[in-house]
């Protein structure tokens, strides 16, 4: 289960950060998962929350420039306006106007 993973790592996370701490250093934050207790140092709390604000999601790929939505594709096409967004979306859209079908079938 997911809060087993989440609660070793907060866990493994944990005791990584506190073995550079103080021997005795106190516990200032508590965090439960799942019923299970983690415990984490001033400078462990610290490090967890570096490590969240530094996290990049690999499917943030920006906003939409049409609606703003964040649901862009690995080909920067937006799931919910169905709009290709930033300069290969521009790309796409330019192409797309002069493309005038295709060439006539040549009667030999
Ligand atoms: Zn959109």
């Amino acid at each position: 289960m997911i809060d087993d993973d989440l609660a070793a790592a907060l866990r493994q996370f944990a005791a990584r950060i506190a073995a550079l701490d103080p021997p005795g250093s106190p516990t200032v934050v508590e965090v439960t998962v799942g019923g299970t207790p983690v415990a984490l140092t001033g400078s462990a709390a610290r490090a967890l929350v570096e490590a969240a604000l530094a996290y990049h999601d690999p499917r943030d790929r920006g906003a939409c420039d049409h609606c703003g939505s964040r649901r862009l594709d690995d080909n920067f096409l937006c799931a919910d306006c169905r709009q290709p967004s930033g300069v290969f979306g521009q790309l796409i859209r330019e192409r797309a106007a002069r493309y005038e079908g295709p060439p006539p079938a040549l009667d030999a």
